[in-house]
């Protein structure tokens, strides 16, 4: 089981636990056992559609998704957005930790192995940050986290979309662009073509979903075959 064999791998001497600094060796996976201990990994009980954590054991679908369908064929995460988890998603995100990426987008790959077929995917993405953010904090955690997966499964992975300028006026645009504007937050970047891909979307965090599904639209409405989507932490399904 993986999680079993998570906890129980074997560590020589020589590297260092990317969080707390305590020697491990080298190991698959750059974090100590207590630090991996620290995350409530996702194993069973979860929406058979989006990856969130159920309330209702005896449910497959979480209440979001009994409620509406979403444009990506499935979502799966590595842990509960709680403890250990997000405190090392803080770290990378806000102290800008710029190596946890290895470890964390490890994790998502071990995932991925275990909830999708490799050979299912055509196209590596992530969802993008805002400019402002990535100026503030230099860099785009779900891009280093999409690299990392890539590197894992042996596919480049690309930035397909771009958020909508929020600054450009309305009035400035031609009337097509308006309606452009006004309908969602991503579009594609010039020159991507998607037809008949399939897309593996990769983000930090899976709350309500609407981020991921969003840009999931946006590559069906280009064509695309399907999206499927990976995240680090996932929350619980409140009733
Ligand atoms: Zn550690
Ligand atoms: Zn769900």
């Amino acid at each position: 089981m993986l999680w079993e064999g998570l906890l129980n791998l074997f560590y020589p001497e020589g590297v260092s636990c990317s969080i707390c600094g305590d020697e491990i060796g080298d190991v698959e996976i750059d974090l100590c056992k207590n630090c991996i201990g620290e995350i409530e990994f996702i194993k069973d009980s979860f929406c058979e559609k989006c990856g969130k954590i159920l309330s209702d054991a005896n449910k497959s679908l979480c209440s979001d998704c009994r409620r509406k369908d979403h444009y990506f064929v499935k979502g799966r995460s590595v842990g509960v957005y709680e403890k250990g988890l997000k405190e090392y998603i803080y770290l990378f995100k806000y102290n800008r930790y710029r190596n946890l990426a290895a470890p964390l987008g490890d994790l998502m790959g071990i995932y991925i192995d275990r909830f999708f077929s490799r050979r299912d995917f055509d196209l590596i993405t992530y969802i993008p940050s805002h400019q402002e953010r990535i100026r503030e904090r230099g860099f785009n955690q779900a891009r280093l986290l999409a690299n990392r997966v890539g590197e894992r499964l042996n596919l480049e992975s690309k930035g397909l979309l771009k958020r909508r300028s929020e600054t450009i006026k309305q009035s400035k645009l031609a009337r097509a662009e308006r309606i452009e504007n006004i309908k969602g937050k991503f579009i594609l970047k010039d020159g991507i073509l998607v037809k008949d891909k399939s897309i593996l979307l990769v983000d930090d965090i899976y709350t309500t979903g609407a981020t991921v599904n969003e840009a999931s639209k946006v590559f069906l409405d280009k064509g695309a075959d399907k999206i499927q989507v990976i995240t680090l932490a996932t929350g619980r399904d409140v009733e």
